[in-house]
């Protein structure tokens, strides 16, 4: 419940940079199931401070640096990395629940 509540708040790249909080990047491809820190600061030069943050805007256009599956998941999170037990929880659902 917190996370929705801060992507409702943070809607933009901007908005994430400036309150300090981070994107992940999370694979959903079976057999693959990356995960890595999104580097805000990039992706603000390339897409604007204006870009939606929101995951169903943001995913679309990513594509896993390991395996190139572009069955990408964001997650918003206010730690640098993305913890363990986000990660196993996203491995053990559907793509459609974030
Ligand atoms: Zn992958």
């Amino acid at each position: 419940m917190r996370e929705k509540l801060i992507a409702v708040r943070h809607r933009t790249l901007g908005a994430l940079r400036d309150a300090g909080l981070h994107l992940h990047a999370y694979c959903n491809n079976d057999g693959c199931h990356w995960s890595a820190p999104l580097d805000l600061s990039a992706m603000i030069e390339k897409l604007g401070e204006a870009q939606s943050a929101l995951p169903p805007d943001l995913a679309p256009r990513l594509v896993c640096s390991r395996c190139g599956g572009k069955d990408v998941a964001v997650v918003l999170s206010a730690a640098e990395a993305l913890p363990d037990d986000a990660a196993r929880y996203l491995r053990s659902k559907n793509n459609d629940q974030i």
